[in-house]
């Protein structure tokens, strides 16, 4: 079964009288393994679908699947559950919170865990020298780089171990070098612990990474092409 799947799904936008369809009839299942590049110009529905993939939102008409969940037979409390369990996310805005330190912000998804703060704290602290922060992990995100602080993004979206890995422009912002580094790490999860990554991008270099490219295009699927890794 696919870990998600949309069926049919529409998203739109109320703005007083006018109404937008940011997604028309988008039909899409993701399977275990996939590293699944959306690729769209600016205001093709990318972040729309991002959110919806991640089930941050829910459809204003057809399905969407999680682990075969009809997501919107849950409760908010049951899909932040399931969300949280299945799903990393890597927003391009990072989402980092200001006022915590780097080691604090890659604590936070455990807070809800059942383990205790010291397997927590080895946790952390083997995600910062996976992403090579070791020495940053008292910084407050105001005081890190772009790179920086998109690999404390990556550290805290995996700190619960999910599944899933959900980047929204992981290289947005970043410089080549950078953003090959965080795409190169990407890569290495995909490949050696078999996590399913879906990123959502108009960087075409990204592509090379991908096992499936999805283009969206008006809030539609334009094509969808398979790819054999690390072939132009
Ligand atoms: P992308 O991420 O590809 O740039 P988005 O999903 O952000 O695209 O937006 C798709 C379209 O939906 C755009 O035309 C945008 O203006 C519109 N849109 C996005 N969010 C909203 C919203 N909250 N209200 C109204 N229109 C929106
Ligand atoms: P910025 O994103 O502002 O360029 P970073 O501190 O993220 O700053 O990166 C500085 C440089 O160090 C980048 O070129 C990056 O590719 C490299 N770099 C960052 N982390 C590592 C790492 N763990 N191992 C090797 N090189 C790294």
């Amino acid at each position: 079964d696919p870990l998600i799947k949309l069926t049919d799904v529409w998203k739109i936008y109320q703005m007083g009288e006018v109404e937008f369809a940011a997604l028309k009839g988008i039909n899409l299942e993701i399977y275990e393994g996939e590293f699944l590049v959306v690729l769209g110009p600016s205001g093709s529905g990318k972040s729309t679908l991002m959110n919806l993939l991640g089930c941050l939102d829910i459809p204003s008409k057809g399905k969407v699947c999680l682990n075969s969940k009809d997501i919107s037979e849950l409760d908010e409390s049951e899909l932040a559950l399931i969300r949280g369990q299945m799903i990393g996310f890597i927003f391009q805005s990072f989402n980092l919170i200001p006022t915590l330190s780097t080691e604090e912000n890659v604590l936070l998804p455990l807070e809800f865990q059942e383990e205790g703060r010291q397997i927590a704290r080895q946790k952390a602290a083997y995600l910062l020298d996976i992403v090579g922060l070791t020495d940053k992990k008292k910084n407050l995100p105001s005081q890190l780089s772009g790179g920086q602080r998109q690999r404390v993004a990556i550290a805290r979206s995996l700190a619960v171990n999910p599944p899933i890995i959900l980047a929204d422009e992981p290289t947005g912002n970043l410089d080549t070098k950078t953003g090959d580094y965080i795409l190169g790490f990407l890569d290495g999860l995909h490949e050696r612990e078999g996590k399913t990554i879906i990123i959502v991008t108009h960087d075409l270099d990204i592509v090379k990474y991908a096992t499936r490219v999805v283009y969206i295009r008006d809030g539609e699927i334009e094509k969808i092409e398979k790819r054999t890794k690390n072939e132009p």
